[in-house]
């Protein structure tokens, strides 16, 4: 009878309860709904998380903080936004429904944890950098008026290598140096799994890949990639996968990385378009088992970029914002 009673009692809750539920399962406390036959966050929650508020004008979407600076700019519909001053591709494009916005739970977890709250950063120390030129060989790569991709991404990984073995960063009050390898040193023809596995078999612990980009259009831009977390479509494909690699495990801090680096960029090689954060499932991303991001460094289909990147001076320039964005990475994720 009691228990009859209580079962009363609880269907009378249960039908009270509003159709979103504040989502007890989840260690967030953040409330969300079925939206487009998937799970989506309200931003009003979202925000709450972060200690924000968010507010909508002109169909932008914002998140501001506590000061009054925007944090985050989503555009219903559209899976361009802004965070933290980067442009970043959204696995899904955010919702507006009854007044009220909503975020895909994919990029609460996926992309506005990883780029807004370090705390859901795994802690490493990265100090055994692995550098990967694109290309190589046999394999050329984009084909520009001077010269092919895999030349240019030696030169700069080269360079890079040069700037990372002047870097110290702190550990205990001590300074300590980083290891750089690189996935080739000369014109050598190799997979894309040779260079995986070679990341893997010298324990990694921060894996670059440098590529440069062509198109058929004037199109211009440094963009960074890491990897699309399962269940969201990848930029190159557009396809959903839900499966796994080994380079899941680093999904996040492979994102944050590719935000240090490519904050970094867009201060110091000001005369390039930022084209900001993307996600693919690369082969090189999906199976080294440490954070991992493919810089596309500027577009060689492109006269301006071309030239830049055929220059020394412009090369060191970028080698020297890289390796910032890795030890601004190192000093937010270090635990020795
Ligand atoms: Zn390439």
């Amino acid at each position: 009878m009691i228990l009859r009673r209580l079962s009363v009692v609880l269907l009378f809750f249960l039908l009270l309860a509003p159709p979103m539920h504040s989502d007890a399962m989840s260690i967030y406390q953040v409330a969300s709904k079925m939206l487009y036959g998937r799970r989506y966050a309200a931003l009003s929650s979202v925000a709450k998380y972060f200690s924000c508020r968010w507010n909508a004008s002109k169909s932008v979407l914002r998140l501001v903080a506590q000061n009054g600076r925007t944090i985050a700019a989503f555009s219903p519909d559209k899976r361009t936004a802004v965070i933290n001053g980067l442009p970043v591709v959204l696995n899904f494009a955010p919702g507006w429904q009854n007044g009220a916005g909503y975020i895909s739970w994919s990029d609460f977890t996926g992309t506005l944890l990883p780029l807004l709250n370090r705390s859901s950063l795994k802690k490493h120390s990265p100090l055994r950098i692995i550098i990967d030129p694109g290309h190589g060989g046999s394999d050329p790569g984009a084909s520009g008026r001077l010269g092919r991709e895999k030349a240019l991404t030696l030169l700069l990984a080269k360079e890079l290598r040069a700037e990372l073995s002047g870097r110290t960063v702190k550990i205990d009050g001590e300074s300590v140096k980083f290891q750089i390898f690189m996935t080739r040193t000369g014109d050598a023809t190799l997979s894309l799994e040779n260079r995986a596995s070679y990341c893997n078999r010298l324990r990694g612990q921060l894996f670059v890949s440098l590529h440069a980009d062509s198109a058929s259009s004037g199109i211009s831009g440094i963009g960074t990639f890491s990897l699309t977390p399962p269940g969201a479509p990848s930029y190159n494909t557009g396809k959903v996968e839900g499966g796994t690699s080994v380079g899941h495990s680093w999904c996040n801090n492979s994102l944050f990385l590719a935000s240090c680096i490519q904050k970094s960029l867009a201060l110091k090689v000001r005369e390039t378009p930022n084209r900001g954060l993307k996600r693919a499932r690369f082969s090189v991303l999906r199976n080294v088992n440490c954070p991992a991001v493919l810089i596309e460094t500027g577009f060689i289909s492109n006269r301006t970029e071309e030239r830049n990147l055929n220059s020394p001076a412009y090369r060191r320039k970028m080698a020297s914002a890289i390796a910032d964005g890795i030890v601004a990475y190192f000093n937010q994720v270090n635990t020795k």
